[in-house]
């Protein structure tokens, strides 16, 4: 189940709840996420399903504003779950997923 693991894992992670998420590791590479960016590409079922139907992730109408992180928690050597201030925790980024977000070659800035 595991045989793939920690390819992407990174070797610093900054959680800050107001702002975003920031990583990097060990080649050098960092990359910033954004609240919003992380919120509306939240990738369990039920943000996917969402974004399938072109329904809003985030914002709903009854979504406080603004976004904040509540709390984080490492998955071992995997990726993050994040709780956000409007109650849903559900998704797991993985570092491989957060990775990708970033191709190597973006320019900086
Ligand atoms: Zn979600």
């Amino acid at each position: 189940m595991t045989e793939n693991q920690a390819s992407e894992t990174p070797t610093g992670v900054e959680v800050d709840r107001e702002r975003g998420l920031t990583l990097s590791w060990a080649d050098g590479a960092t990359a910033a996420f954004g609240l919003e960016e992380l919120r509306v590409n939240c990738p369990c079922a039920e943000c996917r399903g969402l974004r399938e139907r072109d329904l809003p992730v985030w914002p709903k109408p009854a979504s406080p504003q603004p976004l904040r992180i509540e709390d984080a928690e490492l998955i071992g050597a995997w990726g993050i779950t994040l709780r956000w201030n409007d109650g849903h925790s559900t998704g797991i980024f993985s570092w491989d997923l957060l990775r990708q977000w970033r191709a190597p070659d973006a320019e900086n800035g």
